[in-house]
């Protein structure tokens, strides 16, 4: 078995998440979730030996950028190849349904092909997360027309998209959108331009623009906008108003094609209702997101995988210097930030399949087809409402942590490394080269952890920690029980802290980041111990973090709760030293 799919995603895989109730509500009390499991471990088997075996030609290739010739972009060759061993294996659009075309796949699965991908090449994985993203948000949105004519061109990888939300005014704050979108004879024509747009060359668009109808009123929000899908050539051949007019040259991911794109009068198709733009590319920015975080966890196993193997080999003052007790715990420390960040995304995917599942279940039956009962039913819709307010806080702070950890731990790796680490052809550099991005696109850090409290102010922990709570007094063994309580106390310490943080948002907003760190550490030491109850192999691990980040979630609930926002004024005073 290709060491791509690793004892965790395995874990995930046979024990830890509930396929049964998943493939019953998506297909029916027939459903044989044997097979459908062992379909599910194909897939996944057959994309980490793509990755395992292209990763030594996109290592190589790593500096190779793609270039835009004729306003085509070509991809380098080592990301041409492995995409087409990728298209020939049907695992280039991942949740593009049966119906047209594609395999369905549970977000869980898809995101781990985005791990493997990323951990082979990080650049790679942007062009087919993208995928991903754009083909379900048609599913979604789009009419049943644009569905049947695009999303079968999506699954069998004939046609790939791009997520065009950026212009150079209108970066976090998608309220400084520009690009227009006119109405002329029931047809929508778009102006504009995009900036940093990844893979720009590629057919489909989905465009965030404005209506020019409401222009005026709803310019610096995000009211008025709308998506349309912009495709580069129209159904009848003829070329769309669509323009690559610059590539970006990159400090990493060099063979992800980042443009700059002109809309001249270039027709779209609304995806969504009118002005309703914003909440369509909310949700493909979730999916997104999630994605984002899957990076971060390939380019973190990689980085890890590369520096325990040097420490290993390396020898200094007479032993290897993996057994020198510093360099024990700062790789104990990175496998720690690398399993706590993988255990949230993987939480969040379930979640997210639970209720995709739970929807299909819901339609099917939704004409009275006799599988569930009225009462049944009324608990379903109550399951996926809970549900939907903890992928709200999940999905953020999966996507901060999975790629601050990406950050910090391709940085240790380079350090793991010595002199050699900052060498121009070093491995664990061009990783941290590319680590460096995921905590800025689909929304920076600092606006992951504003979301997060803002999920947190609208009263998300309760439902989130109903749920800790309930699985964490279920830990009959003695030494499950004991780390689960401290988790218990944890929990309970930031109800105290975010009850006082919430009475200011100013200060809150200043304390986003320690508030993220806290509750991610709760759900991430509570998902662990699920884990080591499945495979007592992972005690240690859970443990361990619960123990290192319990200290430190004591220390910044207290500062939280013993401050006030008089501490934006001492920032103030400090930034003013410096002038
Ligand atoms: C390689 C690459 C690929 C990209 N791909 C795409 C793509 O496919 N499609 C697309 O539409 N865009 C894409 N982007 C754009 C990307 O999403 C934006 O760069 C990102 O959202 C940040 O916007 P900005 O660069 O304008 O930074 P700004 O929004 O100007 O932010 C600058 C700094 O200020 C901080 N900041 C901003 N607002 C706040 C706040 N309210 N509170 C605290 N801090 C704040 C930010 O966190 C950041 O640290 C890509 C960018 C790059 C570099």
């Amino acid at each position: 078995m290709s060491a791509y799919l690793g004892d965790a995603v395995l874990l995930y895989l046979q024990e830890l998440i509930d396929w049964e109730s998943y493939f019953s509500w998506r297909k029916g009390e027939a459903s044989d979730v044997e097979v459908e499991r062992a379909a599910l471990r194909d897939v996944l088997e057959t994309g980490a030996q793509i990755c395992e075996e292209m990763e030594p030609a996109l290592r190589a290739g790593w500096d190779e950028c793609a270039t835009l010739v004729d306003d085509e972009v070509i991809y380098p060759p080592h990301i041409k190849e492995t995409l087409d061993k990728l298209r020939e294996a049907g695992l280039v659009s991942y949740g593009v349904e049966e119906e047209y075309g594609g395999f369905g796949l549970p977000s869980f699965v898809a995101n781990v092909m985005l791990q493997m991908v990323s951990r082979a090449d990080a650049g790679l994985m942007t062009i087919l997360g993208l995928q991903a993203g754009v083909a379900e948000d048609i599913q979604q949105y789009g009419s049943e027309e644009l569905k049947r004519t695009y999303l079968p061109r999506f699954a069998s990888g004939e046609v790939m998209g791009a997520m065009d939300l950026t212009e150079p005014q209108a970066g976090s704050d998608l309220g400084g959108i520009v690009t227009r979108a006119t109405e002329e004879d029931g047809r929508y024509l778009v102006d504009g331009d995009k900036i940093f747009i990844t893979n720009g060359g590629c057919e489909i668009h989905l465009v965030l623009a404005r209506d020019a109808a409401s222009f005026e009123q709803s310019k610096g929000t995000t009211k008025g906008l709308s998506l349309y899908l912009v495709p580069r050539t129209l159904p009848d051949g003829t070329k769309n108003g669509v323009s690559v007019t610059r590539l970006e040259e990159k400090l990493g991911i060099h063979g992800s094609p980042t443009a700059a794109i002109h809309y001249e009068h270039a027709e779209g198709y609304l995806v969504g209702g009118l002005g309703e733009g914003f909440k369509a590319m909310l949700s493909l920015m979730n999916n997104a997101r999630l994605g984002v975080a899957a990076q971060g966890i390939g380019i973190a196993e990689a980085s890890l995988n590369v520096a325990l193997q040097y420490a290993r080999e390396r020898v200094q003052f007479g032993q290897p210097i993996a057994d020198q007790p510093l360099m024990k715990d700062r790789l104990a420390r990175m496998t720690l930030e690398l399993e706590g960040s993988r255990a949230l995304l993987y939480r969040a995917c379930s979640l997210v399949d639970q209720n995709r599942a739970i929807e299909i279940a819901l339609a099917r039956t939704a004409d009275g087809g006799g599988e569930l009962s009225a009462s049944e039913r009324l608990e379903l819709e109550a399951l996926h409402e809970r549900n939907d307010t903890r992928i709200r806080l999940l999905t953020p702070l999966a996507k901060y942590m999975g790629t601050e950890a990406a950050d910090s731990i391709s940085r240790d790796a380079i350090q793991i490394h010595g002199g050699l680490g900052f060498m121009a052809e070093s491995e664990v550099g061009k990783l941290h080269n590319d680590a460096i991005i995921t905590t800025i696109y689909e929304g920076t850090s600092e606006i992951q952890v504003s979301f997060a409290l803002k999920e947190i102010g609208k009263g998300a922990l309760a439902t989130v920690f109903e749920a800790l709570e309930t699985e964490l007094k279920t830990f009959e063994d003695p030494k499950l029980k004991a780390e689960a309580e401290k988790v218990l106390d944890g929990m309970n310490l930031i109800l105290g802290a975010a009850g006082a943080l919430l009475a200011d948002f100013s200060y809150a907003l200043m304390s986003a980041q320690s508030l993220a760190e806290v509750v991610a550490s709760v759900i991430a030491g509570a998902e662990l111990l699920k884990q080591a109850k499945a495979d007592p192999r992972r005690f240690d691990l859970a443990a361990s973090w619960i123990n290192r980040r319990m200290v430190d979630l004591e220390g910044r609930c207290k500062r939280i709760q013993e401050g006030s926002v008089d501490r934006l004024d001492r920032c103030a005073n400090i930034i003013a030293l410096n002038d």
